[in-house]
């Protein structure tokens, strides 16, 4: 194995945005393959201005119903080796999306379950005593 400890499986090999479609396609290098629905993604923006900052809510704590244009990816830069920037159709493009993040948020079916069973450990068995094969 040639991985580095603690990184390898949140970098992306591949990043591709099908924009006819409107889906960010995530190619990890553990071969792991993710998809972002643009709205999805628009919806995850970790910005100030979105998520708000200092104990304020932000844009999207109000509820807002988004248009067609702020849930178009325009363009996605990657930032040093740790996340990505997108611009969006409205021009917002403050939101640097950890690839840690974008990892841990994996909507497909696999992800989604690992979740569950994680978060359903933590609130059944704080202890985390015995174990059981699903
Ligand atoms: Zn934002
Ligand atoms: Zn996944």
């Amino acid at each position: 194995m040639t991985t580095s400890p603690g990184s390898s499986e949140a970098a992306p090999a591949k990043i591709h945005a099908d924009r006819p479609n409107r889906v960010l396609q995530i190619e990890w290098r553990d071969g792991h393959q993710t998809e972002y629905e643009f709205t999805a993604l628009r919806w995850l923006c970790p910005c100030a201005t979105c998520r708000g900052e200092g104990g304020m809510p932000g844009w999207l704590d109000s509820g807002p119903i988004l248009t067609a244009t702020q849930t178009t990816l325009i363009d996605v830069r990657l930032v040093g080796a740790y996340a990505l920037q997108p611009t969006w159709g409205d021009g917002h493009g403050t939101g640097f999306y950890a690839f840690t993040a974008l990892r841990d948020e994996c909507p497909c079916a696999g992800c989604a379950a690992g979740r569950e069973a994680a978060a359903a450990d933590t609130a059944a068995e704080p202890g985390g005593r015995h174990h059981e094969h699903a």
